[in-house]
């Protein structure tokens, strides 16, 4: 430990590993710390991982990585307290190897993902937490743990959604509660027919379903069901500034939502193995920190690189990405031998490469959209209402649909509103 080290990466979750990985590979001596007892013990997330960035890293990954289940199915529901509306997106396609998704359970994928890095000859040290920055002027030069002095050309703060070290580099100032939700979630245990059988499922494959409405009582969030091997990942998420003003605890919310009529059967007679809560900054572009200074990069969570468009929550894919960004970052500047803000300023153009920076900047506007509360429990209720009417047959002659759309949102909301809230959707989705 008394080396100066190429790297020093902190945070052994996605961001990290996957930086650390590429790192090594191009023979860079790196270090990679995790404050938990083992990578994946402190972390928590819905559950799914969309997209190719793992496949990038580790072709045929799903040969040996700890996936749970390829996702077959999208589903999305509304909630009133006694309906729902469902649909279901669902395509042969997304049973194509490397699969357009995957449910992951975040202990035994972070302890997998951090061993690739092991043994790409990263030194990982688990149970050690990085209290602080080590300075040179205005250069970082390390960071202090443990009581220890670790010196490195570069630290890549993979720290996550509360980053104390981005704030101690002076990239960011402590996030607001607006911008950001609360996650909890439960992993609830089902023996695996029973899964297959009430989600339509064989062999390997898997649902992500989302649900908005009745249960976050008209606070900006959602719900999700996504089924693993023999477990269900079901949780909700909810914007932490309008809990603290109403006073809702979102556990309760969560409990709400698994009592629903929809809900209830899916994870009946199920046990209770584990429950966890975290943050997630949603507010895109608008609260992205500054990303790198002199010997000093930020990546994941802790840059704040999360979409949340309503219909899918994506944060792990894009801290592979940002880190895979951070680690070429790194490796240009050790081939150059320069460390300064100047060597390190491409990462931004790297990381607009990927998709990272181009799908922030896509859904910049998403964000404020989907504050509105409308979203959540007026929409929702008039959707289901109209449900109702068109599919009650109670031997009345049967109006037209248009008319059982204006009776639906008679006195609950102008025509005019609609048709801005559809024009602000139009503009930011
Ligand atoms: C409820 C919920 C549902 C979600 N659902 C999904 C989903 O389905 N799909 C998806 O793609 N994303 C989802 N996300 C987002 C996703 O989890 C994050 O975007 C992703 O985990 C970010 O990865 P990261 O490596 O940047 O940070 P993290 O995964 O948070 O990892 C940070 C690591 O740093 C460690 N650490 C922190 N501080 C220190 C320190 N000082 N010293 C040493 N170690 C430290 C932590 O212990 C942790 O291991 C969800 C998030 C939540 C909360």
């Amino acid at each position: 430990m008394k080396q100066k080290f190429d790297a020093i990466v902190v945070g052994a979750g996605p961001a990290g590993s996957a930086c650390g990985y590429n790192l090594a590979k191009s023979g860079l001596a790196t270090l990679l710390i995790e404050r938990g007892k083992f990578p994946g013990a402190k972390n928590m997330w819905g559950g799914v991982l969309y997209g190719p960035s793992l496949n990038q890293l580790f072709p045929q990954f799903w040969e040996e990585a700890p996936v749970e289940r390829y996702i077959l199915r999208n589903k999305f529901s509304l909630l009133t307290p006694e309906s729902s509306l469902s649909t279901e997106f669902t395509t042969k396609k997304f049973g194509d190897i490397p699969y357009n998704g995957i449910s992951l359970l975040r202990s035994k994928f972070d302890r997998w993902f951090a061993s690739k890095a092991e043994k790409e000859g990263v030194i990982v040290a688990a149970g050690l937490q990085a209290d602080d920055l080590l300075w040179d002027g205005k250069r970082v030069v390390g960071i202090k743990a443990g009581g220890d002095e670790l010196p490195a050309s570069v630290v890549i703060a993979c720290d996550g959604v509360n980053s104390a070290l981005a704030e101690k580099a002076g990239l960011r100032s402590s996030f607001s509660p607006k911008d950001m939700k609360q996650g909890v979630k439960e992993i609830i245990q089902l023996p695996r027919d029973l899964i297959e059988q009430r989600f339509n499922l064989a062999g390997e494959e898997g649902v992500a379903w989302e649900f908005i409405g009745a249960f976050t009582r008209d606070i900006p969030g959602g719900a999700f069901i996504y089924t693993n091997k023999e477990s269900l990942s079901v949780g909700i998420v909810a914007q932490l500034s309008k809990l603290a003003e109403k006073r809702i605890r979102a556990d309760d919310m969560l409990e709400e939502f698994k009592k629903h009529p929809a809900v209830a059967n899916l994870v009946a007679g199920g046990q209770l193995v584990e429950y966890s809560a975290h943050l997630i900054p949603v507010a895109g572009r608008a609260m992205m920190p500054g990303l790198y200074k002199d010997g000093f990069l930020v990546a994941g969570d802790a840059a704040a690189f999360v979409l949340a468009t309503g219909l899918a929550l994506e944060g792990a894919n894009f801290a592979i990405a940002s880190g895979l960004a951070a680690a070429e970052t790194v490796i240009r500047a050790k081939k150059s031998g320069d460390f300064s803000e100047k060597s390190l300023s491409c990462y931004p153009e790297l990381l607009r490469e990927s998709f990272v920076l181009k799908d922030l900047e896509t859904f910049k506007k998403a964000p404020h959209f989907l504050e509105n509360p409308r979203v959540y429990s007026l929409y929702p209720q008039l959707v289901c209402d109209l449900a109702e009417k068109i599919f009650t047959n109670d031997g009345k002659p049967k109006e037209r649909i248009w008319r059982l759309l204006k009776q639906s949102m008679k006195e609950r909301v102008s025509f005019w509103q609609v048709i801005r809230d559809l024009i602000q959707m139009k503009r930011s989705l």
